[in-house]
C-alpha cells in the first residue's frame, strides 16, 4: 500500500493549501517529534513555514511536561517557538481552574507537569506520586481521611496510577460540587514492538467508571484545546491547518473547528487506518477523514519555495 491508495493530491493541491491559510496548529508527537528526537525534515518545514509568514502552534495533549518544558525541548531540537504559542493539557486544566476563581484544593492522578502548571496559577493540590495499599483494603478503608478541602479532580498521565488512587478520586467526586477534568484521552502510545502501553484514555475510563460521572476534556477532540486561542489571536477556522498524525483526537479536532486537516503517517495512524476510513460509510467515520496526507511533514518542504 502507497500513499496513492489514499489520494491522488498533487504538489500544486499541497501548495494550494498552503497558500490558503495563515495559520497551523501542529501536534507534537508523531508529527514533529518521536520522544525527544525531532522526526525527519519536521524542524526545517516548521521553521520555513514561520519565515512564510504563517502563524504556528503547537498542540499537545501530553499533561506530563509545563508548558516552558515543551518549549524548551523544542527549542532544544532546532524548532523555532516561543511558550505562548504551545498549548498543552496541563496547562489548560490548571488554567481551567483558574478562570474558575477556583480556591480549594486538587486531587490529582497525573504526574509534575500538571502539579506546576498549577502551582503557577497558585492552585494547592494533593496526590502525586506513588499510593499503593499498605495494608487490607478494610483496614485502609477504616483509616482514610479524605482532605475536605479537595474541590477538584484532574485526572492525566500517571505511571503511579493505583487502586487507592481510583477510590480516592471517585470519592471526591462523589460530591456533585466536585469539578472532574481529564486532560485527554489517548488510548494507547504507539509503539514499534509487541507491547500495548496504556494511555491516558485507559486511567481516565477507569476513574470515570466507579466514579459514574463524565469529565470535562480539556485535550483534543474537544474544540475547547483551542478555543483561547482562537479568541486571543482572532484565528479564522478557514484560513487554518491542523496537522495531526492521529485521526480520533487531531483530524477530529479539526473538523469539529472546521479547519483544514492534514494526516502525516509518521505516528499513531497508520495507511490502513486511514484507507479503511476514507472507504468508510459510517456518518461519524466522515469527520477522522483529512483534506491532505504525507507520509511525513518533512515531505511538505519541496512545497515551501
Ligand atoms: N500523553 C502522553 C503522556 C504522552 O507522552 C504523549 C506523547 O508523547 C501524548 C499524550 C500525545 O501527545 P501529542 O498530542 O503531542 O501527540
Ligand atoms: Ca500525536
Amino acid at each position: 500500500m502507497s500513499l496513492v491508495n489514499l489520494t491522488k493530491q498533487t504538489k500544486e493541491d499541497l501548495k494550494k493549501l498552503i497558500n490558503s491559510v495563515d495559520t497551523i496548529l501542529f501536534d507534537c508527537d508523531g508529527v514533529l517529534w518521536i520522544d525527544n528526537e525531532a522526526i525527519e525534515g519536521s524542524v526545517e518545514v516548521v521553521n520555513r513555514l514561520r519565515e512564510l509568514g504563517k502563524k504556528i502552534f503547537f498542540v499537545t495533549n501530553n499533561s506530563t511536561k509545563m508548558r516552558n518544558e515543551f518549549a524548551i525541548k523544542a527549542k532544544r531540537m532546532n524548532f523555532n517557538i516561543e511558550v505562548d504559542e504551545i498549548i498543552s493539557t496541563s496547562y489548560l486544566a490548571a488554567n481551567y481552574l483558574k478562570n474558575l476563581g477556583f480556591k480549594q484544593k486538587v486531587y490529582v492522578i497525573g504526574s509534575r507537569g500538571i502539579t506546576q502548571e498549577l502551582d503557577a496559577v497558585g492552585i494547592k493540590h494533593v496526590g502525586v506520586g506513588p499510593d499503593v495499599l499498605q495494608n487490607a483494603l478494610v483496614h485502609v478503608i477504616e483509616n482514610l481521611q479524605l482532605d475536605c478541602d479537595v474541590g477538584a479532580v484532574i485526572v492525566g498521565y500517571d505511571e503511579h496510577f493505583s487502586y487507592i488512587k481510583m477510590l480516592k478520586a471517585a470519592s471526591y467526586l462523589n460530591n456533585p460540587n466536585c469539578i472532574f477534568i481529564a486532560t485527554n484521552t489517548d488510548e494507547r502510545f504507539p509503539m514499534s514492538t509487541d507491547l500495548v502501553i496504556p494511555g491516558t484514555g485507559a486511567i481516565v475510563s477507569a476513574v470515570e467508571t466507579c466514579a459514574q460521572r463524565t469529565p470535562i476534556l480539556v485535550g483534543k477532540p474537544n474544540p475547547y484545546i483551542v478555543e483561547a486561542l482562537i479568541r486571543k489571536y482572532g484565528i479564522v477556522p478557514k484560513k487554518t491547518l491542523m496537522v495531526g498524525d492521529r485521526v480520533n483526537t487531531d483530524i477530529l479536532l479539526g473538523s469539529r473547528c472546521g479547519f483544514q486537516t492534514m494526516l502525516v503517517l509518521s505516528g499513531v495512524t497508520t495507511l490502513r487506518e486511514a484507507i479503511a476510513l476514507k472507504n468508510s460509510h459510517k456518518k461519524e467515520d466522515k469527520e477522522m477523514i483529512a483534506d491532505m496526507y504525507l507520509e511525513k511533514l518533512g515531505d511538505l518542504l519541496p512545497v515551501l519555495d
